[in-house]
C-alpha cells in the first residue's frame, strides 16, 4: 500500500533490542524462512490469522466465522472448530466476526506518520534511559522506503534508532537509505557454510557475509553481530568455530550469542504454520558454556 508499511507488532518496554528502554517494530515479511524461526508469524508479507483454540466457544456463538469463510476453511468436528489452513487465504472475514477473539487477523498497514505518533508517545522515557526505537522482523529492510521516511522522522525529533536485520538486503541501498539515520546496527549471522545455510534459511548466505563485511568497512555506527544459538543447527562446533575464525580473519570484534529459547514453538499451531525443527527444552548452562568454548577457541 503507497506510502504504508505492514507491521505485525510495537512492543513497548522492551530492553532486549537495544540500550535503554525502547519501542520494538515488527515488520511483516521476511526473504528467509529460518526453521526455528522465532516469529514466524512475520515471514509472510501479507496478512497471517490467529487462532487460539482456548478462546473459541463454538456452542455459544452461533458459528459467525463458518458463514463468513468463503473459503470453506472452517468446519466443526467433535464440537470444536477446525482450520484448514491449506484453503485459508487470509483474508480475515472470519476474524471479523469473532467476537470471542479466537480469530485474529494479524498485521496492519501504518503510515510514517501513524506509527511516528505510536512511538513517539515513549520519547521520554528514551530521553531518560538512553533508549530509542528499533525495527526489527520479519526482516524491516523489505520495507525500505518507508524505513527510510520513518528514521527520517525520529532522528529529526531526536530518537535515537536502532535495526535487526538478517542481513539479505541490497546494499547500496541500505547505504543510501538507511545507515545516515541509524544509530546502531545488530546483524545476525547465523551459518558459515553455504550449504547449511541453503538447508536451514532457503537461501545462500553469500550476501549476508559480504554485506556484513562493507558494513563493517563502513558504517560510522556500531555493527553488532548476533548468533542466535539454534541446538543441532547453529549451535554446533563446526559452525561457530567457522563463524569465529570468520570474524577473527575480518577484525569484526563486538559479538554475542543469544541461548536458544522455545517459546516460539506455541505459534506454530495457532498461525497454522508447519516446520520439522522442534526443539522443545531451554538451552542447558552447559550447553551454553560449550557454545562459548567453541566461539573462543578461534
Ligand atoms: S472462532 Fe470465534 S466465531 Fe468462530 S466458533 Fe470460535 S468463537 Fe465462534
Ligand atoms: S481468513 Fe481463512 S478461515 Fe478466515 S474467512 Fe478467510 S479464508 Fe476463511
Amino acid at each position: 500500500m503507497n506510502g504504508k508499511a505492514y507491521i505485525f507488532d510495537i512492543k513497548r518496554n522492551a530492553s532486549e533490542d537495544g540500550p535503554g528502554i525502547r519501542t520494538t517494530v515488527f515488520f511483516k515479511g521476511c526473504p528467509l524462512s529460518c526453521s526455528w524461526c522465532q516469529n514466524p508469524e512475520g515471514i509472510a508479507a501479507g496478512p497471517s490469522l490467529s487462532f487460539r483454540a482456548e478462546l473459541c466457544h463454538p456452542e455459544d456463538c452461533g458459528l459467525p466465522c463458518f458463514k463468513a469463510c468463503n473459503a470453506k476453511a472452517i468446519s466443526l468436528a467433535d464440537r470444536s472448530l477446525r482450520l484448514d489452513w491449506e484453503r485459508c487465504d487470509r483474508c480475515g472475514r472470519c476474524a471479523a466476526v469473532c467476537s470471542n477473539h479466537a480469530l485474529e487477523q494479524v498485521g496492519q498497514w501504518l503510515s510514517v506518520d501513524e506509527l511516528f505518533y505510536r512511538v513517539a508517545i515513549d520519547k521520554p522515557f528514551f530521553d531518560a534511559t538512553g533508549g530509542g526505537v528499533t525495527a526489527s522482523g520479519g526482516e524491516c529492510t523489505m520495507q525500505m522506503n518507508f524505513l527510510h521516511e520513518f528514521f527520517k522522522k525520529l532522528k529529526a525529533a531526536g530518537i535515537r534508532t536502532a535495526i535487526e536485520t538478517n542481513g539479505m538486503f541490497n546494499f547500496g541501498r541500505f547505504a543510501r537509505l538507511l545507515l545516515p539515520w541509524l544509530d546502531l546496527i545488530y546483524f545476525d549471522l547465523k551459518l558459515i557454510d553455504e550449504a547449511a545455510s541453503i538447508r536451514h534459511t532457503g537461501h545462500s548466505n553469500r550476501a549476508i557475509l559480504d554485506n556484513l563485511l562493507r558494513l563493517n568497512e563502513c558504517a560510522a555506527v556500531p555493527v553488532k553481530v548476533r548468533i542466535p544459538l539454534i541446538p543441532g543447527i547453529t549451535a554446533t562446533d563446526e559452525n561457530l568455530r567457522g563463524i569465529a575464525k570468520f570474524l577473527r580473519e575480518h577484525r569484526i570484534k563486538q559479538v554475542s550469542a543469544l541461548p536458544y529459547n522455545p517459546l516460539w514453538l506455541d505459534k506454530l499451531q495457532r498461525f497454522g504454520i508447519d516446520t520439522e525443527y522442534r526443539c522443545g527444552a531451554f538451552m542447558s548452562d552447559a550447553e551454553l558454556e560449550r557454545c562459548i568454548d567453541s566461539l573462543q577457541a578461534c
